[in-house]
């Protein structure tokens, strides 16, 4: 797996933000597995409800529903806690070209009221999600921290400003904050029924549904896709992490890139079917190539993800079988 490891002191407590959504129940989910108390937050915006409802009953969970817009919400859910694992935001890109206020009120604001929550609580550590979008327009392959480009969408300056603010919590205010900046993350509960699925579950549920697969522009475009189990390797080192990883951000991918077409023709492939995508204009605001260097995550976290692109994938892919 490469988080058995990693062990934190006895009675330790997480809360979870955005607890019922992708990444935030799959995090939930391995927590309660290795036996530690947690609190998810959510307000069930994007998430699901049975993302919630799947743990409910455990000793060990504890769910707030509430949003990360409210400061007194936020400083509710920090009491008592330990590590944060911030992953409360609006995500997509396109959304964010269409209604980017909402974004500068979830992401900034809410993040904002969730690092003064959690400095007030004492919290040992802050571990909040960015993302890889914030390399914005730079052409350098691999993307690494400190390299940065304009950003090309709301949903990028956000996750931008994001960091900005782990920045001063950690120097001035005396919280730990990491930030990971997260490349096309999959796995399973990623939600293939929004208007603004990312693109594995989409694809996924329109083979299922015996519908034609659009790819965005050529295809050609490519992605560093990161299996779940990674994300979660990651988060768990950035709790224990030394000091001087504090107060900056790190890439969380596997470190390989394959391009839309190839994803398609392996997801045919191990689904068993011969089809032929619809192709579309290219989508504003998206960039074309994406892969992560690993060498300061490897080196100030400790991350040495276990789980390949092609592991990654058959495994979601089970999952989604089963699920769709
Ligand atoms: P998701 O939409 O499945 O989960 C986000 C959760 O946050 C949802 O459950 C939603 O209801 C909740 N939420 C949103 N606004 C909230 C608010 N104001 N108050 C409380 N809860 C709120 O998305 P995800 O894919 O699990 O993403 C988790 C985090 O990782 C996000 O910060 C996202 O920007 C970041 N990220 C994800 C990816 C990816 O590939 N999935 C890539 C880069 C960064």
């Amino acid at each position: 797996m490469g988080y058995e490891n990693v062990s934190f002191p006895v009675g330790s407590k997480f809360l979870v933000t955005g607890s019922a959504g992708f990444i935030g129940s799959n995090l939930v989910e391995s927590l309660i597995n290795q036996g530690f108390k947690v609190r998810g937050l959510d307000n069930l915006s994007t998430g699901r409800r049975k993302n919630v409802d799947e743990f409910i009953n455990h000793e060990n969970y504890e769910f707030i529903e509430g949003d990360i817009r409210n400061s007194e919400i936020c400083k509710k859910a920090c009491e008592g806690i330990d590590y944060v694992l911030h992953q409360a935001a609006l995500g997509s890109v396109p959304r964010s070209m269409k209604e980017p206020l909402i974004y500068e009120d979830n992401n900034i604001k809410g993040t904002a009221n969730m690092m003064e929550a959690a400095r007030l609580a004492g919290v040992k550590k802050f571990v909040y999600a960015s993302s890889s979008s914030v390399y914005g327009d730079s052409p350098i392959l691999p993307k690494v921290e400190g390299e940065e480009g304009n950003v090309l969408s709301p949903y990028a300056l956000t996750k931008m400003v994001n960091e900005q603010y782990g920045r001063l919590y950690t120097q001035n205010f005396g919280l730990e904050c990491i930030g990971l900046r997260y490349f096309n993350v999959f796995g399973r509960r990623q939600d293939p029924n929004s208007q603004y699925a990312a693109v594995i579950p989409k694809f996924i549920k329109a083979i299922r549904s015996g519908k034609q697969v659009e790819i965005y522009g050529d295809g050609e475009q490519s992605r560093d896709f990161t299996y779940i189990e990674n994300v979660i390797e990651a988060n768990l080192k950035s709790c224990i992490a030394p000091i001087e990883a504090s107060g900056k951000a790190y890439n969380v991918a596997y470190g390989e890139r394959f391009t839309v077409n190839q994803m398609f023709s392996l997801m045919c492939q191990l689904l068993e079917v011969e089809l032929k995508p619809k192709y579309l204009e290219p989508r504003v605001g998206d960039i074309k190539h994406s892969l992560a260097s690993r060498e300061n995550s490897e080196k100030y976290l400790g991350y040495h993800p276990s789980w390949s692109f092609t592991e990654g994938f058959s495994e979601a892919l089970k999952w989604y079988k089963e699920n769709i």
